[in-house]
């Protein structure tokens, strides 16, 4: 599908980014991304006026592209470096995912739904990402590509998985929405040494559930 990025939609972005300095993201690069990333572009086009609205939208098989706050704020917490190596726990609709690629970051990204998956990849590799996407359970982690500098999850955990503080190098982090299935808090997890961890609590988020091994149904993909 043919998708054009007009000066209406880098308006619209402006505006969005705007709002998000409004909302108290603060980090250039962060608001960079947000306004070079065509977000419409991974919206079903007949809802594209949503896009730059700061709200979730549904996409496929029951699932969410994060509103753009949320998005904002989770790369803001992973304190994205260039060439660093970033594991994203939901693919989605790829959204996410290609403005860890802006930020310079080499990304795996790994996704339940098979659907999912083919469809980012679609996208992704039209837009010129170089990203490796996955398809499976990855309330396990990836550890075929493990260590990781930053792992971030974006569906909803129940308890943070032995496994990703394990595939996260000394001095990285982890930032996962933990909590109840409805309503979570979004953890950021410092890895100080091999076996000592701190933990900050940033505010209450929404997710949709993690599903497989470590979620909340104990499904196969
Ligand atoms: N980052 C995405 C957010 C999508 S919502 C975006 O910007 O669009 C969360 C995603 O996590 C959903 O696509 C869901 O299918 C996926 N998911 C849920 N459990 C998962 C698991 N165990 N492994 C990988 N992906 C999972």
């Amino acid at each position: 599908m043919q998708r054009v990025d007009t000066y209406k939609h880098k308006g619209l972005r402006q505006k969005l980014v705007e709002h998000l300095i409004e909302k108290g993201i603060s980090q250039k690069r962060v608001l960079e991304a947000i306004s070079a990333i065509p977000r419409h572009f991974f919206i079903e086009s007949a809802f594209e006026s949503h896009a730059y609205q700061d709200k979730p939208f549904p996409i496929d098989v029951g699932q969410t592209i994060s509103q753009p706050y949320t998005v904002a704020r989770q790369t803001e917490l992973l304190d994205v470096q260039k060439g660093e190596k970033i594991l994203e726990i939901g693919t989605g609709s790829g959204y996410q995912t290609a403005i860890l690629a802006y930020l310079g970051a080499h990304v795996v990204s790994i996704e339940y739904h098979q659907t999912l998956y083919v469809k980012a990849k679609i996208l992704l590799s039209q837009l010129g990402f170089q990203v490796t996407l996955l398809h499976g359970d990855g309330s396990v982690g990836v550890p075929e590509y493990a260590p990781y500098d930053k792992i971030l999850v974006t569906a909803a955990m129940p308890f943070i998985a032995k496994e990703l503080l394990l595939q996260l190098k000394v001095g990285g982090y982890l930032v996962a929405p933990v909590g109840e299935k409805h309503k979570q808090r979004m953890t950021r997890v410092h890895k100080i040494s091999e076996n000592k961890f701190e933990q900050e609590d940033f505010g209450v988020f929404v997710f949709v559930p993690l599903l497989g091994k470590n979620g909340w149904e104990n499904s196969i993909p």
